[in-house]
């Protein structure tokens, strides 16, 4: 991949996206067209080949015995809590920090979010903490792999296995990324994983998984996804809901799943080459670590800024597109104002929602487009 710019402007006047998948486009567009031309000449466009194929071969990248392709992220978090056996009243213990989704899948279910803190350097799940956190109802531990960055999962599955309780990983953010050695979506006794179309695999509209070695709970969900139908029409044991994979995502998947490599190797060093930049800055920015044993994935590069809120506002004038995943951490938002989770006591959960930036990266950003990214915090920081 040609990664220096074609633009002969000062870095520093150029703009930066967040994320740009045209230029992702432009390097598979005839792959993406031919695959697509068989899809809508076979006329199966829903759960036929396509799916088939990508359910297979995203198995073998995660590592498991199944993969079970649906219609999202979110109903990959809400099927897997299903099929583990959470019901209202439940317990599931999950963190703050982390997209909305994650919390709402366990409330759409009836079930009560156990909000935990999040360890300050790795913004996921704060082991320390679970032991205290779980009770006699608790069916599941959803850890949340934030960034790219995978939870610590060797001693998550350590206390959820003395206990017999589920884990549910959500990986939305993390496709590739290990802990001890191994991938994530493997750890648990499911993976949940979202294709939205900036995630590190995506699709062009709406896609996700779940991963699991266990037949009995890949089955399950295949009924679900179908509104439990285990034939045309015929509905015996439980009901389900819409979650059917498309041919088109499914396909186009299949096409990106051959880049995935390529693209997290470009991940992780347009990480590399910011932290090698940034790393003169440590009083005004911690940077971001890999906990030892971990491979980062950098869906997003995300730095905790002295004086973030004038560096964001500083940024965007120079049309850098930095933002910042998540202003509102979920047990702030409004509408969880008279939940009984809302008054949890997360300081870290809400030190990250002040201090936190998201430089753009994407494996297509140039180099250019880096050292304005740089040139620009380092002009904040001088003045
Ligand atoms: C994107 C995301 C989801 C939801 O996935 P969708 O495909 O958008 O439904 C869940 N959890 C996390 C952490 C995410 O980033």
């Amino acid at each position: 991949m040609n990664r220096s710019s074609a633009s002969t402007e000062k870095p520093s006047s150029i703009g930066v996206p967040p994320v740009d998948l045209s230029r992702e486009y432009a390097s598979i567009a005839p792959e993406i067209r031919a695959k697509l031309d068989r899809v809508f000449r076979s006329g199966r466009v829903v759960l036929g080949e396509e799916v088939k194929e990508f359910e297979k071969r995203f198995a073998a990248f995660v590592g498991t015995r199944h993969a079970v392709g649906l219609a999202s992220g979110t109903d990959a978090l809400f099927l897997a809590l299903t099929a583990v056996g959470v019901k209202p009243g439940d317990e599931v213990v999950t963190v703050s920090w982390t997209f909305f989704a994650t919390v709402a899948a366990i409330v759409r279910l009836g079930a009560r979010p156990v909000l935990v803190d999040i360890e300050p350097r790795s913004f996921t799940m704060d082991a320390d903490l679970l032991e205290k956190a779980i009770t006699p109802r608790t069916r599941a531990l959803l850890p949340v792999h934030l960034y790219g960055h995978p939870a610590d999962m060797p001693r998550i599955c350590e206390i959820a296995a003395k206990r017999k309780i589920a884990v549910v990983e959500d990986a939305a953010q993390a496709h590739g990324a290990q802990a001890a050695g191994k991938n994530v979506g493997q750890w648990g006794t499911v993976g949940c994983f979202s294709f939205y179309p900036t995630k590190n695999l995506g699709a062009y509209g709406d896609a996700g998984a779940v991963t699991t070695d266990d037949d009995a709970l890949a089955d399950q969900v295949k009924l679900l996804r179908v509104h439990g139908g285990s034939r045309k029409y015929f509905y015996d044991k439980e009901v389900g809901i819409n979650s059917r994979l498309d041919e088109v995502q499914a396909a186009i998947l299949n096409v990106k799943l051959t880049h995935i490599s390529d693209w997290t190797k470009a991940r992780r060093e347009a990480a590399e080459y910011y932290s090698r930049a940034l790393g003169s800055l440590a009083e005004k920015l911690v940077l971001p670590v890999s906990r030892p044993g971990c491979r980062h994935v950098y869906h997003l590069y995300t730095v905790r800024a002295k004086d973030r809120d004038r560096l964001l506002t500083h940024l965007t004038g120079r049309g850098i597109q930095a933002d910042v995943h998540y202003p509102t951490p979920a047990h702030r938002q409004p509408v969880f104002r008279d939940a009984d989770f809302f008054t949890s006591h997360l300081p870290e959960t809400d030190r990250a929602a002040r201090e936190i930036i998201n430089l753009p990266i994407f494996p297509q950003i140039t180099r250019d487009e880096q050292d304005a990214v740089i040139a620009g915090i380092k002009e904040f920081y001088a003045s």
